[in-house]
């Protein structure tokens, strides 16, 4: 499996910042994939490997009924013929979420259960009887773990990265963030945007990914999470529509319009020093905006 698609790209938001002389580009991961999109496309492939190597059968993670893993987790295992058992957080909606529609759709067995089974990532007993423990691959939430870091990793294999002083990303688990320390320069400068409303647990998560010389070699910005993950404001939505017609880019309100928000806002703060080169990986997640009313947004992106 090739670890750089052909439309990975690089958008170069000219004179955006030209007052702060800030430049900015855009790695679009966004674009790897319609559903198996940005950062999980990379995190899942060390899993998926490993999966091959070690003769599975069955793929089987965690997340809730918005979960952007979840979904790129059915269509992967689709596609590379994994039987796929997703674990969601709560009780069984009356309708399901678009994100558990489409899983379905690429063949995922689903199971719910209660938020504290959930917190315990216990299997539940029925999952056991249809699949065996032997076969399955089990895939943390979010793909956190050492394989999703390597695989994130390789989202800067195609970048020429030298001359890019920072590089910016949404957090959720921080197993991206952690793949891009990995991969980064020693003179260069990692951040990332938290989703999560007061995620104390993300530093020390992240340096358990990370040998010695490399933890807390990066920042994690807490103030933008917009109250909470996947919570929103009419502030937000106002950002996401204006940043789509200054950029044309696309952005999903769960992370990355909170990403380009507080980069944006770091940036008129005069946070970065004049010359300064950031690049932004656009992780993708735009199939979550379904769950926003139509007409919410001026894009579709999906
Ligand atoms: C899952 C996701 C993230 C968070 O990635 P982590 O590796 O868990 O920090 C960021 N952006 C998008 C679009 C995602 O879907």
């Amino acid at each position: 499996m090739s670890f750089t698609p052909h439309n990975l790209k690089i958008d170069k938001l000219k004179n955006l910042y030209q007052h702060q002389q800030v430049a900015v580009s855009v790695l679009r991961a966004d674009l790897v994939h319609p559903i198996i999109s940005g950062n999980k496309w990379y995190k899942l492939n060390h899993y998926l490997k490993a999966a091959k190597n070690t003769g599975k059968r069955v793929l089987l993670t965690f997340g809730g009924a918005f979960s952007n893993h979840m979904i790129a987790t059915a269509a992967l295992a689709q596609q590379h013929n994994f039987i796929s058992v997703g674990i969601i957080r709560g009780e069984k909606p009356a309708a399901l979420s678009p994100t558990l529609q489409d899983a379905q759709v690429f063949g995922m067995h689903l199971f719910y259960v209660s938020r504290e089974d959930y917190k315990s990532k216990i299997i539940p007993i029925e999952v056991r009887q249809y699949f065996d423990e032997k076969e399955t691959l089990v895939i943390n939430e979010g793909g956190y773990g050492e394989a999703g870091k390597w695989g994130a990793a390789n989202l800067l294999d195609s970048v020429e990265g030298t001359a890019y002083t920072h590089i910016a990303v949404a957090v959720g688990t921080g197993t991206t963030l952690a793949g891009l320390v990995t991969a980064s320069l020693p003179h260069q400068k990692v951040l990332g945007i938290s989703s999560f409303k007061n995620n104390n647990a993300l530093q020390p998560e992240i340096n358990d990914l990370l040998p010695n010389r490399l933890q807390n070699q990066f920042t994690i910005f807490h103030q933008y999470h917009f109250g909470g993950y996947a919570k929103y404001t009419p502030e937000l939505i106002q950002f996401m529509n204006r940043w789509y017609q200054l950029t044309g880019i696309p952005t999903d309100f769960v992370y990355t319009a909170k990403l380009f928000f507080g980069l944006n806002n770091l940036i008129e703060m005069n946070y970065f020093k004049k010359g300064s080169s950031i690049l932004a990986v656009h992780s993708g997640g735009l199939q979550g905006n379904r769950s926003l009313k139509k007409g919410t947004l001026i894009f579709t992106g999906f």
